[in-house]
Formats: C-alpha cells, sequence, structure tokens
C-alpha cells in the first residue's frame, strides 16, 4: 500500500491518499478547503490513474470533512464514519464558525456507519477499524496490517494526544484507548496522524510525554 498526505485547510489537517497496484484509492479525513488544495488532491489522483473507492472519516470535526462535499459531487463516495459523531455533522457550521470560519455549507451526511473490528477493502488492500474515543465519542483509527500504516486522525500526534475539551471528549477514555488498543501494535508501526509529522508507535510508546 501507497501513502500520500496532503496539509489542508487553516488547521493544517492531512488529508491521507491510500491506494496500491489496483489503482484503487481510499481517500481518509478529506480537508481540503480551498480550490487549490482540491485541484491538488484531483492532480494526484489523475497522474497516478487512481480511482478513489472509499471515503473515510477518522472522526467528523470540520477540518477533517471540509472536502467532503466535494468527494460527493466530484466521485460519487459518501463518508464512512463512526455513529458516534453523526451530531458533529448536525453541528458542523456553527462549530466551524467557532473555531474562526464561518460561512462554510453544511458537510453531507454519513453513508456508512463504521465500528470497532470492521474491515474496509479497497483494491488488494485491507484497513481494520480500530474505535478510540475520547478526542470525539466517534474516533477510529484505521489500520493496515501488512504494510504496518496506522492512521490515528486527531487520536494520536507525534509527541502528543488529541484534545479532549471539545463536546463529548473524555481525555480518560482517550489515553487508555491509546494503551490498549494502539501500544499493543508492533513499535515499527508507522503512524500517520491527523495533524503534523508521521511517528511510530515504539517513538510513542517511549517519548510521548503523555504516556510518561
Ligand atoms: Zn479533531
Amino acid at each position: 500500500m501507497e501513502v500520500q498526505i496532503f496539509v489542508n485547510n487553516p488547521w493544517e489537517e492531512n488529508t491521507v491518499v491510500l491506494y496500491d497496484d489496483t489503482r484503487e484509492a481510499a481517500v481518509v479525513d478529506c480537508g481540503c478547503f480551498t480550490e487549490k488544495e482540491r485541484e491538488m488532491l484531483v492532480s494526484f489522483l489523475e497522474k497516478r490513474g487512481l480511482v478513489p473507492k472509499v471515503l473515510l472519516n477518522t472522526h467528523l470535526h470540520p477540518d477533517h470533512i471540509f472536502g467532503n462535499e466535494f468527494m460527493k459531487d466530484t466521485y460519487h463516495l459518501e463518508t464512512q464514519a463512526s455513529r458516534e459523531d453523526d451530531f458533529l455533522i448536525e453541528h458542523a457550521v456553527s462549530f466551524a464558525a467557532m473555531l474562526g470560519i464561518s460561512g462554510i455549507a453544511q458537510p453531507p451526511a454519513v453513508g456508512t456507519y463504521l465500528q470497532d473490528g470492521d474491515v474496509v477493502v479497497f483494491g488488494n488492500t485491507s484497513l481494520e477499524v480500530i474505535a478510540i474515543p475520547g478526542h470525539s465519542p466517534g474516533g477510529l483509527c484505521f489500520y493496515n496490517r501488512k504494510d504496518k500504516i496506522l492512521v490515528t486522525g486527531d487520536v494520536l500526534f507525534a509527541g502528543s494526544v488529541g484534545r479532549s475539551d471539545f463536546p463529548g471528549g473524555d481525555g480518560e477514555k482517550l489515553l487508555s484507548g491509546i494503551r490498549e488498543r494502539l501500544f499493543v501494535l508492533e513499535d515499527d508501526v508507522k503512524v500517520i496522524p491527523g495533524h503534523g509529522p508521521m511517528t511510530t508507535i515504539g517513538g510513542e510508546k517511549r517519548h510521548n510525554p503523555f504516556f510518561r
């Protein structure tokens, strides 16, 4: 499985494209906000002849879903996300305004609900769904066991964890979820967070100050 990351929107959110040699792709957390950001994504997909087959969301905070309307219009994809985060879509417009961005369109509804233990498939690639609530109630991580790549959204960052002071947040659940569900993976598993640089499970186990 190959990985391409685009840093999008004012919150520098990581939009992640996963693809394999079948040329099928998954787009995780499409945060494209400007015309230029949308064009960069399309141009990357077209240049490599990639066909996006699934649109996934680690969670439904505004900065992770800005591009969902565009993905629906362009590729006829509806996002797959946790039902527990549905309320965030309902409040996306006011939530974005609270965070300093007004006038966004109401994002499209979730098309398919995912839960812990589900497996998402595109091309020859499987992604295991690991639910970790705490940053948002419906936080999901996507794990490709074959290539040891884990997309964590805002659950786990390099040297930090997601904030838990948003509606439905729970700091204790977040830390215990990371400890019990992610830190049991092998040390060389690569972590792609929702913001900031990539890291590894081993690196976070050793150096993340939230787990000292
Ligand atoms: Zn978030």
